[in-house]
């Protein structure tokens, strides 16, 4: 199969379900199920519309290849393999505002999700989580100009 065949998944973990699998499923199903083990998971995901008003809202979905929907869909829909390759990297685009929070219909916490997806990377993908801290640092700086700009212009109000 060329590269252009491929999806990103099938680039970062390989063919899931083929007889050498990077990833095993094993631990896709492990990484998944110390996500949901967590207190918070239940708290923080109740459903998901698939409304986007949450990526609307987000800071770092503005500059980085990046969506809070997406992070809640893969979760709600328990797509292990999705949520592994979005631990290698779009995860730690999230500045951690919170705003997301504060908008979603459904009560969730789209930026508390991505705080658990961290602190379960940390054990399982320990090299991408600690490369990846440095350019969340920097996602927060451009978040906060970001923000301060749509606070200008009354896109945000203080609820
Ligand atoms: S997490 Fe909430 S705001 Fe985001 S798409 Fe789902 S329902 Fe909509
Ligand atoms: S907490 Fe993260 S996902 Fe939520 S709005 Fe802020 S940057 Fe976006």
């Amino acid at each position: 199969m060329s590269h252009a065949d491929t999806t990103r998944v099938q680039t970062v973990i390989g063919d899931p379900v083929g007889e050498n699998a990077p990833v095993p499923r094993a631990k896709l199903e492990a990484i998944f199920a110390d996500i949901q083990s967590d207190l918070r998971y239940d708290h923080e995901l109740n459903g998901c519309l698939n409304c986007g008003i949450c990526t609307a809202t987000c800071p770092a979905a503005h500059y980085y290849d990046f969506s809070p929907r997406e992070i809640v869909q893969l979760l709600w829909t328990e797509n292990l393999e999705g949520i592994y390759d979005a631990m290698q990297e779009k995860i730690w685009a999230c500045a951690q505002c919170y705003t997301c929070a504060a908008r979603c219909p459904f009560g969730n916490s789209p930026g508390g999700l991505v705080m658990l997806m961290r602190e379960t990377a940390h054990p399982y993908c320990a090299a991408s989580s600690s490369s990846r801290a440095r350019s969340s640092t920097d996602a927060r700086s451009r978040s906060a100009t970001h923000s301060s700009a749509l606070s200008g212009e009354g896109l945000i109000r203080a609820r």
